[in-house]
């Protein structure tokens, strides 16, 4: 029985990237870029208005004032999208639209409020500074530049980005496809007849979200009943895919049918059970670069494994570099006990309070109640030699993919 940490250092140092592949922009979204975007052109492309009024010379405004107004001959009307025909000469003004391109000779932008237009001539009440209201070409871009370093994680921003470089398509990481195999001869599907001697295969969809969360594609291989035979025939069938989750028989039992098959398939296991709970034994080995990873098959124990080892896995071979879900410090609302020797992950909801965030468990502990699962927002982390925790201590809680507790405070 190996720590936790060390299970996961043994687990990430085998993990390789995957390959890349050209994706259309949008699908990019969530994704690490594997090529570094450089913009082939200025953005803004020209110095243009940052307002709506009219492109002068500065200089002719000097003395502008409410009661001294200066009178300049409009040229032209400048829209966004249009380009200036006109030089604007002493004594003239254009009319120009935000986002419009600066006309020749103007220097700055006076804004229409600080105006009143009479027919083809404006009369301004405002002096401006030269440059005033114009963004320069390339403020934002430069023509040869890096917009977004290879690595970067493509959220909204970035997509934005790489649209105002005119990128339809972009190179990412693949999403790694995960072949899910459940096992057990109690364990029917959601269309099956449900027999008095069954339960539902839940591990399946539920491992089969994890994945999709982590970025992955699931490939559901169903169920093998609990024989060499049918566990050796369903593992061949998700070969095709990047990684390989087993979910149940890997415990005392049905364990030496899915270590042989394992076997058989030629998978080199790492080791077989972790110092934790839920989650003891737990199973990983590659086979050739294919990681494979089997779970205990409580419902509780499969979710919290694959949080604790899958998870971050998936990540790394798509190129994240962070790979954990975030933890924070926490105030332990009740006291809670275990026995050294196992790192414990309980069920917790997390509340944030004014100034510190607050944790309980969600009650029962027992890996096979999900619902508990359903209600937590958090794991609280009850570390291995650790024994008591007591109430009002502060305690490491990660924290799951949901948001906290409570009304989230807007923060304006
Ligand atoms: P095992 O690890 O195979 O000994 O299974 C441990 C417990 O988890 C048993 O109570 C199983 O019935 C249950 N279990 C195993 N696989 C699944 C599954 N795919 N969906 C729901 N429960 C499961
Ligand atoms: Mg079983």
């Amino acid at each position: 029985m190996i720590p936790v940490q060390k299970a996961l250092n043994v687990i990430l140092d085998k993990i390789q990237r995957i390959g890349t592949e050209k994706t259309a922009l949008l699908d990019s979204r969530g994704r690490i870029l594997a090529e570094p975007i450089v913009s082939k052109r200025d953005h803004p492309p020209w110095n243009n208005s940052a307002m709506d009024g009219y492109a002068v010379r500065h200089d002719d405004l000097s003395r502008a004032a409410v009661q001294q107004p200066v009178i300049l001959d409009v040229v032209e009307e400048i829209a966004a999208g249009a380009l200036p025909q006109e030089t604007v000469k002493r004594g003239q003004a254009s009319r120009i639209m935000t986002g419009a391109p600066v006309p020749e000779g103007a220097d700055a932008v006076v804004r229409a409020e600080d105006t009143r237009a009479e027919g083809s001539r404006v009369r301004v009440f405002q002096p401006v500074e030269a440059g005033e209201n114009i963004r320069l070409r390339g403020e934002d871009i430069q023509a040869g530049s890096v917009v977004l370093a290879q690595n970067s994680l493509m959220g909204a921003a970035e997509v934005g980005l790489l649209a105002s470089v005119g990128r339809s398509q972009v190179r990412v990481y693949q999403r790694p496809r995960v072949a899910i195999l459940a096992t057990g001869n109690e364990l029917a599907d959601l269309d099956d007849e449900l027999g008095p001697n069954k339960i539902m295969n839940s591990n399946g969809y539920a491992v089969a979200a994890q994945v999709m969360d982590a970025g992955g594609v699931p490939m559901l291989l169903g169920i093998a009943r609990d024989s060499r035979e049918d566990l050796s025939d369903r593992l061949m069938q998700g070969l095709s895919a990047d990684l390989m989750v087993i979910s149940g028989g890997v415990s005392v039992g049905a364990y030496d049918f899915v270590k042989e098959a394992l076997g058989e398939l030629g998978v080199a296991m790492s080791f077989w059970k972790v110092a934790m709970k839920p989650g003891e034994p737990l199973a990983f080995g590659m086979l050739h670069a294919k990681p494979v990873f089997g779970l205990p098959g409580n419902p509780v124990s499969t979710m919290v494994t694959f949080e604790q080892f899958v998870r971050p896995a998936l990540r790394k071979m798509q190129g994240h570099s962070l790979l954990f879900r975030p933890v924070i410090e926490a105030v332990l609302m009740e006291r809670i006990t275990k026995n050294p020797g196992k790192t414990h992950f309980l069920r917790a909801v997390v509340k944030k309070t004014e100034d510190r965030y607050q944790v309980w468990t969600t009650g029962s502990q027992s890996s096979g109640v999900l619902t508990s699962m359903a209600k937590a927002n958090a794991l609280i982390i009850f570390p291995l030699e650790s024994a008591d925790l007591e109430k009002g201590r502060t305690v490491k809680v990660q924290l799951l993919d949901k948001s906290l507790s409570g009304q989230p405070d807007p923060g304006y």
